[in-house]
Order: structure tokens, then sequence, then C-alpha cells
């Protein structure tokens, strides 16, 4: 049966133990630490759970984190300019900003002020671009989790017909992308999409990235299709389920990611990937 599981927090464990090994390593040379810098504005309460998740992966592969929570009505000035503050610091190798931020700042101002050298997340036009142009730079961590897991376990995605359900410009959009450059025949689908089953149907990769409990089921899959779930819904029992009701798609289908455990450790891992990334370019030893 697992077989069939695309296991990411397995090869997440992996790839962040090759993180710290190489940290170790940095540091035995005399060099700083990889140093990220998080903003979190309001009081979401996923943007914290998220935030607490890369604080305990950056403390395993020996980062340092550095914090700033700001009050919900903090002005977009206030941001924009402890942004460039941390554009400039030279012990910063990335700065994130948890999304979503309150309505009334306007994140693509905030995504286009962190410097597109620091953009660990890969949300600045630049990179976004870049990926556009199948010259990738820093990659949206999701996506990147992604085809880091179907490259691991040797899915040969040449020709595939990929459909992705939602088109968001943390994970549909730049999701599309990736799979273009990977060969993929890619269909982004979202809520205005005519008779959404008639697509997923006819896919071999299906992306789903809706945030509605066990929306996708059996007769809406393909046979022998490939699945990654990143739906992250909580639900009233503390439990996390994801977007595909895995269930009953489970004997239809060849692969299939787990929530938790399948996209979601991918995406942190990803992000300590591009930290690393940047801070080789800062230090080349
Ligand atoms: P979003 O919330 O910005 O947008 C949702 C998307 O779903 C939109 O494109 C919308 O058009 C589409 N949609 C909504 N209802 C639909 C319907 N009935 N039919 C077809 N499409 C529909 O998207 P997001 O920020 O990409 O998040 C999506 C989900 O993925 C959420 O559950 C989020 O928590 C999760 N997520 C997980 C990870 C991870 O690492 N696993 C990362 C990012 C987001």
């Amino acid at each position: 049966m697992l077989k069939k599981i695309i296991d990411g927090k397995k090869i997440s464990k992996k790839l962040q133990e090759k993180i710290c090994l190489e940290v170790k390593k940095k540091i035995k040379f005399g060099n700083r630490p990889p140093g990220i810098a998080v903003i979190l504005v309001g009081n979401d309460s996923s943007s914290k759970i998220y935030i607490r998740e890369k604080q305990i992966a950056c403390k395993k592969v020996g980062f340092v984190l550095k914090c700033w929570k700001l009050q919900e009505n903090t002005k977009e000035e206030k941001i924009l300019n402890l942004i460039n503050k941390l554009n400039k610091d030279l012990e910063i190798d990335g700065i994130l900003v948890q999304l979503p931020l309150p309505k009334h700042i306007n994140t693509n101002n905030i995504l286009c002020a962190i410097s597109y050298k620091k953009d660990i997340d890969g949300f600045h036009p630049y990179n976004i671009g870049k990926l556009c142009q199948k010259n990738p730079n820093i990659r949206a961590c999701t996506p990147k989790g992604i085809i880091t897991l179907l490259k691991k376990y040797k899915i040969n995605t040449c020709g595939l017909n990929a459909v992705i359900i939602g088109d968001s410009n943390i994970v549909g959009k730049p999701m599309s992308m990736e799979l273009l450059m990977y060969g993929c025949t890619t269909t982004i689908t979202h809520k205005f999409t005519k008779n959404l089953k008639k697509h997923t149907k006819n896919a071999d990769l299906l992306i789903v990235a809706i945030g509605k409990p066990n929306f996708i089921k059996k007769s809406w899959v393909k046979k022998k299709s490939i699945i990654f779930d990143v739906g992250i819904n909580r639900m009233k029992n503390g439990k996390i389920i994801g977007d595909v009701n895995f269930k009953s798609v489970y004997k239809k289908i060849s692969y299939i990611t787990p929530v938790p455990g399948g996209v979601g450790p991918m995406t942190v891992t990803s992000l300590l990937e591009n930290t690393m990334l940047i801070y080789n370019k800062n230090y080349k030893i």
C-alpha cells in the first residue's frame, strides 16, 4: 500500500539533514550561519502556525531566524521601511513576509520591495519572470517542493497532461510554469472553470490547491493518475485534512501525497534550500 504514497516528510527530513551538515561545515570554516528575517503582520492564527514550523526547521538546520511581529493596524510605509533596512542587512540572506497581509496593505508593493536577491519565497516579479523564461533563479517554495518530490520518486513528467486546480500567485501559477518547464501540457483551473470534472478526469498529474476539504473524489480522477494534494484544511476537531478525499481515490490512482506529511514539509524545506542558495552566493568557499 505504501508504495503509492509520496512521503514528503521522509524526503524533507533527508534534505534538511543535508542542509544541516552544510551549515556546520560553513561555520567550521569561520562563516556566520545563514539568516532569515520573517515579518508577521496581524494575528492570523494559521500564519502563526506556519511561522512556528519555519522557526523549528531553521533551528534544526542551524539557521538564524529573526521575527518581526507587527500589529494588525501597522502602516504599509512602516513595513516598507523595515524591508528596506533588512535588504541592506549583511547578516540576513532571506526575507519573508508571511501572507496573507491585512487588507489595508498592498501585498504587491510589499513583495516588490523585498530585494529579488533575498526573496526566499520566490514571489518577486523578477523571480517569477525568470521562471516564466524557463531560466529560474529563486523558485516559489510549494511548486519547487512538488518538483523535488517528482524527481525523488523518479516520475517522468515529460508529455503528461497536468491539471492544476487553483490559480494563486503562490501555488497555482508558479506550479504551471514549473510543469511547463518539465514538459507537461498544463491547464490551470479555478473557481470560474466550467465543467471542472472534465479537466480532472483527463489529468495524468493533478495538483489540487483550493482549500476545500475532501473536494476531489474518486469519480473525478483518472485511473493511475498522480495526485499532489496541496490543501491544508483545519477541521473543528483539530485534524488537518487535504483537498482530496484520500480514501476514496486511493485504489484508483498510482501516486498521492498525504495530508499532513506530503507537500507541506517540502514547502518548508524548499525555503531552507532557497536560503542556502543565496547564502552560498554570498560566501563562495
Ligand atoms: P487561494 O486560497 O489564494 O485560492 C484558492 C484557489 O482555489 C483560487 O484559485 C480559486 O479560484 C480556487 N477555487 C476555489 N473554489 C474552487 C472551486 N470550487 N473549483 C475550482 N477552483 C476553486 O489559494 P492558495 O493560497 O494557493 O491555497 C490553496 C490551499 O493550499 C489552501 O488550503 C492553503 O492552506 C494550501 N496551501 C498549502 C501549502 C503547503 O505547503 N502545503 C502552501 C500554500 C497553500
